[in-house]
């Protein structure tokens, strides 16, 4: 089962989002979309070198790697590719487990060579202050 999911470049992530569409500010690193289930809980997936990689084709988004949202009830799985939901499998309390602690082991290892702070915080505290702001 596919559906589309339609690339819209925006400066700021707009306050509520519309089913179907990822916002993409590459300015502040950060995409947005609704989860494709329909429960409608807003996905933030910071962009960056540790976090997701977004790439354009065609005026078609992928996201790598996958989408898990293990955060929010329906914890859907699934995959942006080339303007496409493309459902994975769902996610079990082991995975996630697991998806977690590999996730802090590569922020970990990037960034103890980088020796910086991690984007991801940035972005997001970014992001939260310009909502405040509203
Ligand atoms: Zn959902």
């Amino acid at each position: 089962m596919k559906c589309k999911i339609t690339l819209q470049r925006v400066h700021y992530m707009p306050k509520e989002f519309e089913a179907g569409i990822l916002y993409v500010s590459e300015e502040f690193e950060v995409a947005g979309h609704l989860c494709p289930c329909g429960c409608g809980n807003k996905i933030i997936t910071p962009l960056g070198p540790t976090d997701w990689e977004f790439v354009e084709e065609d005026g078609k988004a992928t996201l790598d790697p996958s989408i898990g949202n293990w955060q929010i009830p329906c914890r859907s799985h699934y995959w942006i590719t080339d303007g496409e939901i493309d459902w994975s499998y769902q996610w079990t309390d082991k995975q996630i487990k697991e998806g977690r602690r590999a996730e802090e082991k590569r922020n970990r290892t990037y960034f103890d060579k980088r020796n910086r702070k991690p984007k991801i915080q940035s972005a997001l505290s970014r992001f939260v202050n310009w909502f405040r702001k509203k």
